[in-house]
């Protein structure tokens, strides 16, 4: 308990006495007890506020620091990924849409699923050569998904060939990419 920052008086509480920061902590103590090689973490802040999403995060690298523990930390919250990441898989309609360090991705994204994400995060200081790309309709259904790159309908960059041939997950100098196109974005 003292290792997540709460105090061993708090051990017979019962976990409505809890806040979410604390009871966030609780379910990392517990999934980390067994001193695991992966933790799988899916959301593990969303249903924080901003100022509590930051302490969690940094006992997350607090604890991967003193045991180890690699994450596979599974998030819509970009500024949080960018926090804790080492290297970055983004996902589109259950497919990868590229996959790479996360330093690369951030700076330089080369899928047009990711460049509309992070032209879409909010920055202290935003990039007057970097306008923000809109994403077109609506998420199509998984169980259905469309021919071709399941992002052909909302991409700004489509082609016939989008529509008609599924991009290969494929190597694009430091990381990979689904699109046809990647080569143009570098
Ligand atoms: S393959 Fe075509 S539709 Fe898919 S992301 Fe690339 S440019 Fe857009």
């Amino acid at each position: 308990m003292q290792q997540v920052g709460l105090r061993p008086e708090h051990y017979h509480r019962y976990p409505h006495m809890f806040s979410g920061g604390q009871r966030q902590r609780i379910a990392l103590a517990r999934a980390m007890m067994l001193q695991p090689k992966v933790l799988v973490a899916d959301e593990p802040t969303s249903a924080l506020d901003v100022s509590i999403q930051a302490q969690v995060l940094n006992l997350f690298m607090d604890l991967q620091q003193q045991y180890q523990t690699g994450y596979v930390f599974i998030s819509h919250n970009l500024a949080a990924v960018r926090h804790v990441a080492d290297d970055v898989l983004v996902m589109y309609l259950g497919r990868p849409a590229e996959m790479g360090p996360k330093e690369d991705i951030y700076a330089n994204p080369l899928h047009p699923y990711t460049r509309a994400l992070l032209s879409a995060t909010p920055t202290l200081k935003p990039d007057p050569d970097k306008p923000k790309i809109k994403i077109a309709g609506e998420l199509p259904n998984p169980l259905n998904p469309p021919s071709g790159c399941a992002f052909h309908k909302r991409c700004p960059y489509a082609t016939e060939r989008c529509s008609a041939e599924e991009p290969v997950f494929r190597q694009v100098g430091t990381r990979q990419v689904a699109c046809h196109y990647a080569e143009q974005f570098i």
